[in-house]
Formats: C-alpha cells, sequence, structure tokens
C-alpha cells in the first residue's frame, strides 16, 4: 500500500529546520517557478493597543520567512501572504496592516516582492463544496496554483485541534464563518470544517509547532515552547500526526474522522509514513477544552471561588468566533464582580440554541442569534437581550447591569487590552522569544 509522507523535524536552526522539514515530505519540486502561490500563517488575534502574546496563538514570523526564503530559492516569483484575521470591529483594517508590519510581512515584500493581503479587502467568491453545503473564498488563494497553509500546533477549545484543515477558515468571508457555527446537528461546525479544503488549490501543509498551545486558540491558553515541525503534501496526514502529537486521539477529533470518512482512509495512522523524528518520542499531553462544574452551567475556576446566583452555561460550538472573542471578557469581568453575594439567579446563554432553564429569573440573551431564537420564548421570566452580531460593549455592560452583576465597564470597553495581562506568564522565560514574530 503506498503511503502518505509526513516530515516531522524537531526547530533547531532558522532556515535549516524548515528546509529539512519540507524537503523531507517530498520538497517543492512539484511548483514551478511561474506558479503563483499563496500562503496562509495563522493570525488569530491582534490588537495594536498592547503588547500581548503570540506564542501558541500566531504562526512565527520565523517559519513564515524560511518558507518565503525556500519558495524564492526554488524560483517562485509570484507569492502572496494573506490572512483574514478575526475582527472586533468589521472594516477595521488598521489592525490587519499593523499585525501585517509588526510580523515583518512588509519586510518580506520588500526583499523578496511577495503581496501581502487582507481577505477582507479583496474579493471572496463562493465554492460548492458538495452536500449542498457551499462558503466564501479569498479570491486570490482560490486563484492561486498552490496554497501553503502554515498553522499553529495547537488545541482548540472547540475542534479539539487546529491545523492545517482548521487553518483555512480564515480564507472565508464573515458570512461563511458564521454558517459554519451551524445548530443543524447533521451540518455541524465539525462537517463545514472538514470541507474546507474542498475545492481550494492543492495544499502543502507545514504545522508550526515552535510553541504548542494547549486550550487554544487564544491566549488565554497553556504555551509551550515545544519546537517541532511538520510537513506534508496531504493536509489530513499532516493534521493526524499534529493530533497526535498534542496527545489527541485523531479518531475522537470530530472534522478530522469526518475528512478520513468522506476520503476512505483509516485514522490510526496505518496509511502514514512518518519521516524525521517519532511521533511517540515528541507526543505530549495538551488539554483542550476549558474545565466547567458537571452542569455545564459554570467554569470550575469561577465554581471553586464559591460565586453562585449565575449559570453562564458552558459555550458550544455554534458559538462563531466573533462571540467567542467577548464570551472569555464577560466571563473575567463576572469573576472580578464577585463580591461573595449570591447573584440573583441569572443566567447568560449563548451561541445559537441554548434554552433557558425553567425558573431562571434573570435570562442575559447574549448576541442576536439568541435573541432571535428566544425573542418569543414565554418560559422567560424577566429577558435581557443584547442583540448585537458580535454584541457590543455598551450594550453587554448595560445587560449585566440590569441582571443586577456591577460588572467594571473599563474591562469590557478596553478589551483590547486585556490580553496584555497574559504577558507578565513569560515575564523572565527566554525561551518565549518575541524575536521570533519578527524579521529581522
Ligand atoms: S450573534 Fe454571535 S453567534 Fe450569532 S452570528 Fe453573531 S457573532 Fe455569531
Amino acid at each position: 500500500m503506498s503511503k502518505f509522507t509526513v516530515s516531522l523535524v524537531r526547530y533547531e536552526k532558522p532556515l535549516e529546520s524548515v528546509a529539512k522539514a519540507v524537503e523531507l515530505c517530498g520538497g517543492l519540486g512539484r511548483i514551478g517557478a511561474s506558479a503563483k502561490v499563496f500562503i496562509k500563517p495563522n493570525i488569530v488575534y491582534w490588537t495594536k493597543a498592547v503588547p500581548f502574546p503570540k506564542w501558541g496563538v500566531i504562526t512565527t514570523s520565523r517559519v513564515v520567512r524560511d518558507m518565503v526564503e525556500l519558495l524564492a530559492a526554488h524560483g517562485v516569483g509570484d507569492i502572496t501572504i494573506g490572512e483574514g484575521m478575526v475582527q472586533g470591529r468589521p472594516g477595521d483594517n488598521e489592525t490587519p496592516a499593523h499585525a501585517f508590519l509588526t510580523l515583518g510581512y512588509q519586510e518580506l515584500a520588500k526583499r523578496f516582492g511577495v503581496k501581502v493581503v487582507n481577505t477582507f479587502e479583496r474579493p471572496f467568491e463562493e465554492v460548492d463544496l458538495g452536500g449542498g453545503m457551499k462558503l466564501s473564498f479569498n479570491a486570490d488563494a482560490l486563484h492561486s496554483d498552490f496554497i501553503v497553509d502554515l498553522p499553529v500546533m495547537k488545541t482548540h477549545a472547540q475542534t479539539t485541534v487546529s491545523l492545517s484543515i482548521k487553518n483555512l477558515k480564515g480564507l472565508i468571508d464573515i458570512n461563511s464563518r458564521k454558517r459554519c457555527h451551524n445548530p443543524d446537528p447533521q451540518k455541524d461546525l465539525h462537517l463545514w470544517v472538514s470541507r474546507l479544503h474542498r475545492g481550494l488549490p492543492p495544499v502543502f501543509a507545514l504545522i508550526d509547532g515552535i510553541y504548542t498551545s494547549e486550550r487554544g486558540p487564544g491566549m488565554d491558553g497553556t504555551m509551550h515552547r515545544s519546537n517541532l515541525l511538520v510537513g506534508s503534501w496531504d493536509a489530513l496526514s499532516a493534521d493526524l500526526v499534529g493530533a497526535s502529537l498534542l496527545g489527541q486521539d485523531p479518531a475522537q477529533v470530530p472534522h478530522l474522522a469526518h475528512v478520513a470518512r468522506q476520503d476512505g482512509r483509516p485514522l490510526d495512522l496505518c496509511d502514514v509514513e512518518v519521516l524525521g523524528e517519532r511521533i511517540e518520542d515528541l507526543a505530549k499531553p495538551h488539554e483542550w477544552t476549558f474545565p466547567y462544574n458537571e452542569d455545564g452551567s459554570l467554569p470550575l475556576p469561577m465554581v471553586q471561588r464559591g460565586m453562585s446566583g449565575v449559570n453562564f452555561y458552558k459555550y458550544d460550538s455554534t458559538m462563531c468566533t466573533y462571540c467567542s472573542s467577548v464570551n472569555g471578557v464577560v466571563l473575567t469581568a463576572i469573576a472580578l464582580a464577585w463580591k461573595g453575594q449570591p447573584w440573583d439567579d441569572v443566567e447568560v446563554l449563548t451561541g445559537k440554541m441554548m434554552q433557558p432553564r425553567p425558573g431562571a429569573k434573570k435570562t442575559v440573551l447574549l448576541g442576536k442569534c439568541m435573541y432571535q431564537a428566544h425573542k418569543d420564548n414565554p418560559g422567560i421570566a424577566h429577558m435581557i437581550p443584547v442583540k448585537g452580531c458580535p454584541p457590543k460593549p455598551e450594550q453587554i455592560i448595560e445587560a449585566m447591569h440590569q441582571a443586577g452583576i456591577m460588572i467594571d465597564p473599563a474591562i469590557i470597553m478596553g478589551m483590547d487590552r486585556l490580553p496584555g495581562s497574559y504577558m507578565k506568564r513569560y515575564k523572565d522565560k527566554p525561551e518565549f522569544d518575541e524575536n521570533l514574530f519578527r524579521v529581522m
């Protein structure tokens, strides 16, 4: 049986390590000099407001630069780096521009002539992914000859892992992203993610595991310096290896199980040949889900602090990225508002399919989806809607105050600054090297 080749290499030296990972899994031979290549890094979040931890969150500029250098040395002249990062304010083009500049992509443009694009400033085209599923992808990526996919090796609180297939979600438009977080149990998030690479040009995956992340995708997870690189011309094979390195059984990762089933592939890696290092020598357990109490009504750390009188149910897969970025901040604000006195039986519903608890005194419907789902629900005693999509900071503050939870408005209004508070975790830890996110 012919096998899919995956390289597994330790990151040791600039350029050399990435070159080895590329070579071992087949090299760049199939990319002709006249080919158009689209590089997709992972910039899941950015803020201009404060320095924040990028380790395990964003693809290192080291790997992006090494890949560009290899492609240029191979003779490829038409290279685009593109990303559609999550933005708190739709239409904000300044934040992505700041990200691209800070990460050194504009320097790569000067040195190697690469183009750098914010996908939200470019056209999208609808692609039929089969089974009645359609998503709109960035046209530059669609019309390239090859996609070089550079995800971060991370676990993910909704999809268990986020590797090369999931990283392609950053190529679709906002409506498509919302569609992926679908309440239809037959077409849920996992099935949509499993289709992301269908209909795209051939994908070369190089998973950046210089830093790996537990409970990603954001900076509130736990980061590790792992020094791993995984390469393959087959995205599923790369992801099966990546998941295994994160200590996750690929058979338990719903979107990988969908892809394998669609392609008639096994999930036990018996049709994958790993060249370089051995998975069993490098795999390390990485948790993926945030711990909640038994009935999923409150995060465990809040329960342990004795908080009561509020149910903030565990996020589900229908909560899309824009509400997700608000969710953690609201939880933080509630935790900081705790004064030791139970709140007045408040519940907070999120995503698209949560149901109110009979008997709850006050029900906050966080986001337009929840409002639409329950605006006529006679079972809600006191409805407090936050109708925005995504919910607006002012509306969130007003709603929580109305529910009797006196959160500090500065936390919600200063959402952009909160990631800066995670920087202290990395103080005096030289292995967390900011220079890996620069092009010098
Ligand atoms: S309200 Fe939230 S979950 Fe609903 S579509 Fe908007 S951002 Fe997504």
